[in-house]
């Protein structure tokens, strides 16, 4: 396995694989990886021929007030879980190296960027677009994949590909849990006991919409009222967001009759998780 830290050896060891006629699967992550992570790396390796890891704390993506100092970091122990997933290249810049000057450009969504976690983040999505466009320009990778988890930003990044004509296949991985069904994030750390005990309510307030909509739910603000009532069954839990909402375009429709995403934020103390549910009303 290969670590390269700079722009310009990324797009050296990029060309090795060119001429040795390997096609190139990208995972991007922030590191401190977990089996979701690792999920993604295995189906990294079903993409392509070559499978790159970005390991990269985005400055840009996080918010005055948010958790860049703190984002736990352990480079040799993601280095040592990837070697053994077989992982080709680690790309694994400073960031120095990928902003050598505040970047003047952003990406918008025309709104999309605003809702869910966009409301309480803003400037989040934009900066995710920009860190995953220069990962896709410096890379080049074929295919690239993104995790369920974060439903919104695999949302985003299938119109930027598809608005900016990258040409890689985008994949989207499912979201791996914990065996209690807490989603697995590197913010799980942040978690104190007590409130790690009470995080899988989320998944919990998942199923019992889903169950709903299962038996004949068809109201979107009926399931967002059972959302919320099951967060509220939880005392160290405090709601940002809970929808029921359209997957193309993460509006609430007037009726469920066609698949709908089910979202969660939730705050316990300062840490802040989210979890989510594609939910098709035909096959359930
Ligand atoms: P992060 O390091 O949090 O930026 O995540 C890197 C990638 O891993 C993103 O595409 C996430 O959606 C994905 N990911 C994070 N957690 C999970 C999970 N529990 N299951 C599946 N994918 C995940």
């Amino acid at each position: 396995m290969d670590v390269v830290t700079t722009i310009a050896a990324a797009r050296e060891r990029r060309s090795v694989d060119r001429t040795a006629g390997r096609t190139v699967a990208l995972v991007p992550t922030m590191g401190y990886l977990h089996e979701g992570h690792l999920s993604l790396v295995r189906r990294a390796h079903t993409l392509a021929s070559s499978v790159w890891v970005s390991i990269f704390v985005n400055p840009t993506q996080f918010g005055p007030g948010e958790d860049l100092d703190r984002y736990p970091r352990d480079l040799e122990r993601d280095l040592a879980l990837l070697e053994r997933e077989n992982a080709d290249v680690v790309f694994a810049p400073s960031a120095e190296e990928m902003y050598p000057e505040p970047p003047k450009v952003t990406i918008g969504y025309s709104g999309l960027e605003n809702v869910l976690c966009g409301a309480s983040r803003p400037g989040h999505f934009a900066g995710v677009g920009l860190v995953v466009s220069k990962l896709f320009n410096i890379v080049e990778p074929d295919a690239a994949v993104f995790g369920q988890k974060d439903a919104q930003q695999a949302l985003l990044i299938r119109r930027l590909v598809e608005d900016l004509s990258f040409p890689i296949r985008i994949d989207v991985a499912p979201v791996v849990r914990e065996p209690d069904g807490l989603a697995m994030s590197s913010r799980n750390t942040y978690l104190s006991a007590g409130q790690r005990r009470a995080a899988p309510v989320l998944y919990r307030a998942l199923l019992t919409a889903r169950d709903a909509i299962a038996h004949g739910e068809r109201d979107p603000r009926r399931v967002e009222v059972i959302l919320r009532e099951v967060i509220a069954q939880e005392p160290l839990a405090t709601l940002e967001y809970a929808v029921c909402v359209t997957q193309d375009d993460l509006q609430p429709p007037n009726r469920i009759d066609r698949p709908v995403l089910l979202a969660l934020a939730v705050h316990f103390g300062t840490t802040r998780l989210i979890d989510n549910m594609p939910v098709d009303p035909k096959e359930i």
